[in-house]
């Protein structure tokens, strides 16, 4: 009998695991349909030799030390701060918009001060800032808007900016500085193995079992267990009773060229001219040495593996059913992107996860039978 049936081996099932199995000697078993761990972090040596990640670029950074100490038990780290270029009006310019930006963009020489002048003067000032295209247009206006955000939004999300929540646009800031940096977080680092070796890391203990290429449904009923962490899509779990909540999905379409380096920067961004939206050169992320270079272009669609929850108010309130009838199941526990419906980056799902944790253990320790009194059962 398991202790634990944990769905997923992303950051928030393993999280999970690696917590339940190493400090409350849980037997923990971890459920993933795919046939890898790692979720959507999951690198691999392509054929060429070249470590890429299979579900697109991802860029460690996060502002919490919880979170970058605990993961630094199981990995070293390579030291690494993103820089993004978008094209624009036949330009390569730093994006977030800064004053390089703008310089580079209109041929000036302002100063920080004066940036902020022109800024202030293209920027439509709103009363209320509820959507992506209302945060962006009452910062810098318009024209920065058409140029930088709306075509790329379209495209990544197959919604107007103007109909999507203003969190997704607010997650790129305006700076009236020269910091080209894509990320001001205080830990920026890439895992010096990669992901895939650090899950490794995770989830090597006696007390984890992990079953791949399985889906959680095939095995319910057969294989005994206490309680279940699901880190799956919510709907799924609820087989879409209230009916399908949206998650956009991407197509990674991967490149590799005889040549040393691709392009000038680690991504650069195609707001207007492509189908994609970004193109990104592994060997800047993980600082890999290798005659040849993979890139990832990205192609955003509809349907197919769900990356993305798409912030809106009627997902929002479709969301809210399902999380309703969550909160109801006593001996299971949502976490992570899919499982809680929130467009969260990698720190933010290990953040949510541990507290979970740390919720759990405090249940489990109330729970302790003192006096001869009995545990309650969550056998179902
Ligand atoms: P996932 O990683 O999706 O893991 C969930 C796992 O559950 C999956 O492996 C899935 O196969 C499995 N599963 C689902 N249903 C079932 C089932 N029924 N049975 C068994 N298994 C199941 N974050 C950053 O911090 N920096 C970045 O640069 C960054 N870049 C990103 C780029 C892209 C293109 C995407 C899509 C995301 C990016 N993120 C980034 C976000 C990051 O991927 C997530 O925050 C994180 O991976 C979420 O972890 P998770 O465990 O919640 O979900
Ligand atoms: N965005 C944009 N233009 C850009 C970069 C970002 O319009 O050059 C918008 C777009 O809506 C995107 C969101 O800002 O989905 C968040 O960007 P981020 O780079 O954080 O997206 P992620 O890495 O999560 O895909």
């Amino acid at each position: 009998m398991f202790d634990y049936l944990i769905v997923g081996a992303g950051f928030a099932g393993a999280v999970m695991a690696e917590r339940l199995a190493s400090c409350d000697n849980k037997k923990v078993l971890v459920v993933e349909s795919r046939h890898h761990i790692g979720g959507n972090t999951y690198d691999y040596y392509n054929d060429d030799g070249i470590l890429v990640h299979k579900y697109g670029p991802h860029i460690f950074h996060t502002n919490s030390r919880d979170v970058y100490d605990y993961l630094s038990q199981f990995t070293a780290w390579r030291p690494y701060e993103h820089r993004v270029l978008a094209s624009v009006d036949g330009m390569l310019v730093p994006i977030p918009i800064n004053l390089n930006t703008i310089n580079q963009l209109y041929g000036l020489k302002l100063s920080s001060l004066e940036v902020n002048n022109f800024l202030a003067s293209k920027a439509e000032k709103k009363d209320r800032i509820i959507t992506s295209e209302d945060v962006v247009i009452n910062k810098v206006g318009r024209e920065l808007y058409e140029k930088f955000f709306k075509g790329y939004t379209q495209k990544q999300w197959g919604l107007d900016p103007s109909e999507l929540d203003a969190s997704v646009a607010a997650r790129i800031p305006t700076r009236n500085n020269c910091d080209n940096r894509y990320f001001t977080d205080t830990f920026q680092s890439m895992p010096l193995h990669g992901y895939t070796r650090l899950f490794e890391r995770m989830l090597t203990h006696p007390n984890i079992k992990v079953m791949l290429g399985t889906d959680y449904k095939e095995i319910e009923g057969l294989i005994p267990y206490k309680k279940m962490i699901y880190t799956g899509p919510i709907d799924y779990f609820f087989d879409y009773c209230h009916g399908k909540l949206p998650y956009r999905s991407i197509e990674f379409r991967f490149e590799t060229f005889e040549t040393d380096r691709y392009q000038p920067t680690g991504t650069v961004n195609y707001p207007n001219e492509h189908p994609y939206t970004r193109v990104t050169e592994f060997k800047y992320l993980t600082g890999q040495k290798h005659i040849k270079t993979t890139v990832v272009f990205e192609h955003p669609k509809a349907l197919g593996d769900p990356y993305y929850p798409v912030p809106r108010p009627e997902n929002a309130e479709l969301y809210r059913k399902y999380q309703l009838m969550a909160n109801n199941k006593q001996n299971v526990f949502f976490t992570g992107r899919l499982a809680t419906y929130k467009y969260y980056n990698m720190d933010q799902v290990i953040a949510q996860s541990l507290t979970l944790y740390k919720k759990i253990a405090l249940i489990t320790k109330n729970e302790r039978p003192t006096n001869g009194q009995k545990l309650p059962s969550y056998e179902s």
